[in-house]
């Protein structure tokens, strides 16, 4: 849900966007993303009018080429989404494959020590199943092996705790449609210096795609192509809400408590918890012999309350309960009361 200022933006006039007024907006977009993201100096940040899957493909490309030797955390569907895209575009790479829920050790991670691999994929909040990776353990190991490390944080940017320049990540994405609860259209890639120079250097057959030119581009505020102006716009408005509230961290603890108000309104109810190492962001639970997108159609259609089903072989067993955006404990309460009558009704089972 996105907050009324960010909603009455969506409802004015999108202007001719090169412009000084503009790059203004996008310059300042800039500094509050990689200040939000806690990134090293000298890092950039690239506005793709796409949405993150986008940005997901557009970082294999620009980052990876055949000579690479690529591990990629695959715990849900879209740590996949990264083994697709690197099938896709053949860079080589190695899978480790996790059960839905279940989080990554340092055992399992150091079984992969000292064995030539030059970057890794991983989506810090794996939004199908709701687990939250150790984006500080992930760093060490990079750092120990050499690895490009690229983290997808587009459900954890501002939900988890993430310190980009802490942790060591040389790129971070994220959306416009999760945390900084806009519309969907707009991805955003942070690049760290390392980052920033691979992209340089890159020989990326795209044009829409080519992140050297969005780079160089956005030196002044600008996009190679035109973007999703408007929604460019409400993220501004979104950001500079989220600085005056206190900022990243102020952001990270609200979900953070939007989440466990939920899970403990839920606590005596006929749902098991999905992820071993929930995120924030969202929580993911399999109602016991009934069917999940039941639930999520019922919800919508007879109570008004929309909630997430998931997608490929989660459909019937997992839905998932949002945390992120305009959201207060009193729409905890509604949910959970709707939740309640369901069961009286019959339509969920003890
Ligand atoms: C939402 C999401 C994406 C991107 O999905 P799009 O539909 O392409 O915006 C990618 N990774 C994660 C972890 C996500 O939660």
């Amino acid at each position: 849900m996105s907050s009324d200022e960010v909603r009455a933006i969506g409802g004015e006039q999108v202007p001719y966007f090169r412009t000084p007024e503009f790059s203004a907006v996008m310059l300042e977009n800039e500094k509050l993303i990689l200040k939000f993201a806690k990134a090293p100096s000298g890092s950039k940040a690239v506005f793709m009018t796409n949405s993150s899957t986008g940005s997901m493909e557009a970082v294999v490309m620009n980052c990876f080429t055949s000579t690479d030797k690529v591990l990629v955390i695959d715990g849900g569907s879209f740590g996949h989404r990264f083994v697709e895209l690197c099938e896709i575009h053949e860079i080589p790479h190695e899978i480790i494959k996790l059960n839905h829920g279940q989080k990554l050790t340092k055992e399992r991670l150091y079984e992969y020590d000292g064995q030539d691999f030059t970057g890794l994929l991983v989506n810090i909040d794996e939004t199908s199943t709701g687990v939250l990776y150790d984006s500080e353990m992930i760093g060490e190991f990079c750092k120990k092996n050499g690895i490009f490390y690229v983290c997808d944080c587009v459900s954890a940017f501002l939900a988890d705790p993430f310190d980009m320049a802490h942790c060591g990540a040389d790129v971070m994405i994220t959306g416009s449609q999760k945390v900084l609860a806009c519309p969907p259209g707009v991805s955003i890639i942070v690049l760290a210096p390392r980052a920033v120079e691979r992209v340089k250097n890159a020989k990326v057959k795209s044009m829409y795609f080519n992140l050297a030119d969005a780079l160089k581009n956005m030196e002044r505020g600008q996009t190679p192509f035109t973007p999703a102006v408007g929604i460019l716009r409400q993220i501004n408005a979104r950001l500079k809400e989220i600085k005056k509230e206190g900022g990243a961290d102020a952001e990270i603890a609200r979900v953070a408590a939007q989440a466990a108000d939920f899970r403990n309104k839920i606590k005596d109810l006929p749902f098991e918890f999905v992820s071993e190492s929930p995120a924030n962001g969202v929580t993911p639970l399999h109602p016991i012999n009934v069917d999940a997108y039941r639930i999520f159609e019922i919800l919508k259609d007879e109570y008004g309350i929309w909630i997430c089903p998931n997608g490929g072989d989660m459909k019937n067993t997992v839905f998932r309960v949002g945390h992120i955006g305009n959201l207060t404990h009193e729409d905890n309460t509604t949910l959970v009361n709707a939740i309640k009558d369901m069961l009286k009704r019959g339509l969920i089972l003890r």
